[in-house]
């Protein structure tokens, strides 16, 4: 059966910084260097190494070797972190006196988008 694209709705955005729920990095924190919203995935600072074993080719100037790098994992796996109270929290919105759309800490109502 096949299934229909479900695009998976995330707050996150790059930059933010997060916390990992579950898996082998859980508890480790890092910053997003990518979002990848068609996946509901993000990719974390230092978080979810692959090992990558290359064969050398000369001809495409490919050194051989084990390349280590971020994969990515699911939104639902991280929690953002809160500048202002530095706890895991949830996101809110909320609009600001200027009329700017924010995402809010659940927790302390600090502002996440700076
Ligand atoms: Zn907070």
């Amino acid at each position: 059966m096949a299934t229909a694209a479900t695009t998976v709705r995330t707050r996150l955005r790059k930059n933010d910084m997060v916390e990992v729920l579950t898996g082998k990095d859980a508890g480790k924190r890092g910053k997003i260097l990518k979002v990848i919203p068609e996946k509901g995935r993000v990719i974390v600072q230092g978080v979810g190494f692959v090992k990558k074993h290359t064969k050398p080719n000369p001809q495409r100037n490919i050194k051989g070797g084990i390349a280590e790098r971020e994969a990515a994992i699911h939104a639902s796996n991280v929690m953002i972190l809160c500048g202002e109270c530095g706890k895991r929290t949830r996101i809110g919105a909320k609009r600001l006196a200027d009329g700017r759309k924010v995402r809010v800490c659940r927790k302390c109502e600090g502002v996440l988008d700076k």
